[in-house]
């Protein structure tokens, strides 16, 4: 139960959960744009961030697109093109085949299924990464054999169990989006996410570890398969004199200008990681005398820390009830909620979040296949699960969990007062 402190001054300035940190080089290469007067979607800055991060990431080939959402819809037409051929004009290159999709994230890792006209099928979440469940996944190549497309991504910036998801896929003949938007420059065994989708995706979203302020990009090995990428994303015209079209296009190419602004983040990247692992370890030791835990990492894995999460123990949580778009709670002494955390940083001026609402929760897919690593299952509250013994993961981390203030202009001061005001919701 929170009880109010007086002496706990509100913040003058807000505390944001992930905001944008600039640091000077991005004006200069902003005006590198403007004195060439490359202010479109081709120049110098874009060659050189494909250039320096496929490099970084280690993969051949890197496509700057407008935004992340942007290059996940290009990666799955891709791969759908590849698996099923070339579509109609006008219609979905995935015309209802069942795709398999991280179940908790972000919306914008399946978007591009659906832009496609696909079906998805969510994929429960495990507890050791808070990511897609190979488990889950194998039983559902048991119920839909014939699904060739995995859309899954590294939720937080922790790297998913992608090793063990590749395994089932190439055994299955399936292909891998792999959407590592929240996770750039995090490591499994001490390869980069990014490197374990036949197509992969980064995002520069404004909240993201570094940013263009929005800006995303397309991760493959392939030449021909970026050049595509790239031909799709100008309007897909062909080499001629005039505007000839053999296929669809979209303007989903990146400015020179973003990319002027990525430029300038990316010597920055490594510091943004150890700033935020160093919340995440001032978060871990605030709240050791609590009965929370932070969100896991692990072992063979290096996270960017990109936003610092905890998890209520089942025992400790006060009586809740979420509705859609509202909760309520009981306060009761000795335990709290999301909900109740969430208002109190907020009273404070600090803004977390809820964990990222499962896609089998979400009204627009309730009528989506979810498999969980028992076999088939939909949406249930904690406590139907709790006496059946089914497991929903997504749900239950949903209930107890939520993001922190993570801001890497957060002083370490600050950070103090947050984990005080927290420390008192268990009171
Ligand atoms: C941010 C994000 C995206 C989308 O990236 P945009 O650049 O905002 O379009 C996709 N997937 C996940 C998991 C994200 O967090």
């Amino acid at each position: 139960m929170f009880i109010h402190d007086d002496s706990i001054k509100k913040f003058d300035k807000k505390i944001w959960l992930a905001s944008p940190t600039m640091h000077g080089e991005e004006q200069k290469w902003i005006n590198d744009a403007f004195d060439k007067n490359w202010i479109t979607t081709a120049g110098e800055n874009i060659n050189i961030v494909e250039k320096e991060i496929a490099e970084y990431i280690g993969r051949k080939q890197a496509v700057a697109l407008s935004s992340g959402t942007a290059a996940l819809h290009l990666a799955i037409k891709l791969a759908a093109e590849k698996l099923y051929g070339m579509p109609q004009v006008g219609h979905g290159s995935l015309e209802g085949r069942r795709v398999f999709c991280s179940d908790m994230t972000f919306d914008a890792t399946l978007n591009g299924v659906l832009y496609e006209n696909g079906n998805p099928i969510f994929i429960d979440t495990e507890y050791d990464s808070w990511n897609m469940d190979p488990v889950a996944l194998e039983k559902a190549f048991e119920i839909y054999p014939d699904v060739k497309m995995i859309v899954v991504a590294h939720l937080y910036g922790t790297p998913g169990k992608i090793k063990e998801i590749r395994e089932i896929a190439d055994r299955h003949g399936a292909l891998i989006i792999e959407d590592a938007a929240e996770s750039f420059g995090a490591k499994v065994d001490k390869v980069q996410t990014g490197c374990f989708g036949d197509y992969s995706i980064i995002s520069f979203n404004g909240n993201k570890i570094i940013t263009g302020s929005s800006g995303g990009m397309l991760l493959c090995d392939d030449v021909e398969d970026a050049n595509k990428i790239r031909k799709w994303s100008t309007q897909s015209r062909e080499d001629a004199p005039w505007y000839q079209h053999e296929e669809l296009g979209y303007n989903y190419r990146m400015s020179n200008i973003i990319a002027g602004v990525v430029r300038g983040q990316l010597p920055h990247l490594e510091e943004h990681i150890s700033q935020k692992k160093a919340i995440y370890e001032r978060y871990k030791e605030g709240f050791k005398d609590l009965p929370v835990k932070m969100n896991p990492i692990p072992d063979n894995t290096e996270a960017n820390y990109w936003l610092s999460c905890m998890i209520i123990d089942q025992d400790a949580m006060c009586q809740t009830v979420r509705g859609e778009k509202k909760a309520i709670y009981n306060a009761e002494s000795g335990k709290s909620c999301p909900t109740e955390i969430l208002e109190s940083l907020m009273s404070y001026n600090a803004e977390g979040r809820p964990i990222w609402k499962p896609m089998h929760m979400q009204p627009l897919y309730r009528m989506h296949p979810f498999v969980t690593s028992l076999g088939n299952g939909r949406a249930k509250s904690n406590a139907y699960i709790k006496e059946s013994g089914m497991v929903d993961v997504g749900v239950d981390i949903f209930e107890r969990g939520l993001c922190l203030p993570s801001d890497v202009k957060m002083s370490s001061e600050e950070q103090n007062i947050i984990i005080e005001i927290i420390n008192r919701c268990f009171i």
